[in-house]
């Protein structure tokens, strides 16, 4: 006869985050058949902190949905966006640039500057980033492209992690 869980709140235990891959305590529930999540945390991103999708989840040990879900949506969503936004860069005659109002005060410290083929903008703003509507497009361009290597990366080593996933609740002291 299989052993009821006992949650493991007499010592911290640490689960893997699905999202995030670090690692956290993890807490009963009755939300999943595993009765255990992974505890709230996030990210901080410019000052605010933004919760962390794999909070609440069962841990890596237990699933790997959520990770499955993750690499859909960075594959078919994220991706497809980005290189949709570089194709539309890279045939652009005009390009919609926001800077950051240092130069000049404005509302909120920013601004939006147009930049347009064959024409040199003259803002001392947007001189920071581009004179030209050539270099305003070489460097977004740049840019984009950079993201999108970077999310190849991250889509390649969630594959990775999808690939090599075996359950392991004995990592977390749960019966198999
Ligand atoms: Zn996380």
């Amino acid at each position: 006869m299989p052993s009821p869980f006992v949650p493991p709140s007499a010592k911290k235990v640490l689960g893997t985050c699905q999202a995030c891959f670090r690692r956290f305590a993890i807490r009963p529930t009755r939300r999943w058949p595993s009765g255990v999540e992974v505890a709230t945390h996030g990210f901080r991103r410019s000052g605010d902190l933004e919760g962390c999708p794999g909070a609440g989840q069962p841990p890596y040990e237990i699933s790997v949905e959520l990770t499955k879900l993750s690499r859909s949506h960075l594959a078919h969503v994220e991706l497809v966006g980005l290189e949709a936004r570089k194709r539309e860069l890279e045939t652009a005659d005009e390009i919609d640039l926001v800077v950051a109002a240092i130069a000049r005060p404005a509302p909120e410290g920013r601004r939006a500057v147009v930049f347009r083929r064959g024409r040199t903008v003259d803002d001392p703003d947007a001189a920071r980033f581009a004179r030209t509507f050539e270099e305003a497009q070489r460097n977004l361009v740049a840019s984009v492209a950079f993201e999108i290597r970077e999310l190849k990366q991250l889509i390649a080593d969630l594959d990775d992690r999808i690939a090599r996933w075996r359950p392991a609740p004995e990592k977390l002291g749960l019966a198999p």
